[in-house]
């Protein structure tokens, strides 16, 4: 399986999903992380990040070094190309997408940037699409229903918490001391909370955007188009 979790800015991506980064690789599975943006503080970051990765075992790490805090000024077509590109490039089952409605400017146009990219159509691979939580982003939105995460998805982490903290900590400068929610404290507070919500000891939480499962019809579409039958609607050929 081959999965690509999108991070805005260096360290999003082990905020919102380092433990279950780290159970996909445990499983077998291919992990990408692609950072979509950078600063001035880029030669840190970007060691900083290669640091977290090669910790929780992501296969490989993208970084597209487009202005940090400027995606909204990017034209949307330009962003959209970049973000397809990555997608097409890696041909991810499963995607990591931020909140839609996190504070961030960055993390909306990323989301809806990966949001074309990830359409059901022209053979697109991805059959999961989750959006995640990021400490001190998703708990500052506006307080708008509709924009509050409301998670039906978790994720037991609690073979792999020591590793989603171990990864921040790689991030020296973006790690602080509590009670700033991006603490080690911060980060095992949220995933305790999330993990007694389904009755284990640690967890990450995440909104299902689309799941697409089967396919098998699809294949056969396929092959009887190989062979020239006609398909359609019952008229002759192949039922399915
Ligand atoms: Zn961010």
């Amino acid at each position: 399986m081959r999965v690509l979790v999108f991070a805005p800015h260096n360290d999003d991506e082990v905020l919102g999903v380092g433990g279950t980064i780290r159970s996909h690789v445990l499983a077998g599975d291919e992990v990408t992380v692609c950072e979509v943006t950078s600063g001035l503080m880029y030669k840190t970051l970007q060691a900083e990040a290669r640091k977290a990765h090669a910790l929780l075992g992501v296969t490989e790490s993208i970084f597209l070094n487009l202005p940090v805090s400027k995606l909204a000024d990017m034209p949307k077509t330009e962003l959209n190309g970049r973000i397809g590109e990555v997608v097409k490039k890696v041909g991810p089952q499963i995607v990591y997408i931020p909140f839609i409605g996190d504070m961030h400017l960055d993390h909306r146009y990323v989301t809806e940037a990966t949001l074309v990219a990830v359409r059901p159509i022209n053979d697109c691979p991805v059959k999961k699409v989750y959006m995640y939580e990021t400490l001190s982003e998703t708990g500052w939105n506006l307080p708008y229903g509709e924009r509050n995460f409301t998670p039906n998805v978790w994720v037991d982490i609690t073979n792999g918490i020591d590793e989603k903290i171990a990864a921040m900590k790689c991030y020296e400068s973006q790690i602080k001391d509590y009670p700033n929610p991006r603490s080690e404290e911060g980060i095992r507070a949220l995933a305790m909370f999330r993990g007694n919500t389904i009755g284990y000891p640690f967890a990450e939480a995440f909104m299902l955007v689309r799941e697409i499962r089967g396919g098998y019809s699809r294949l056969i579409i396929i092959y009887a188009s190989l062979l020239g039958l006609v398909v359609a609607s019952g008229k002759s050929g192949v039922s399915l």
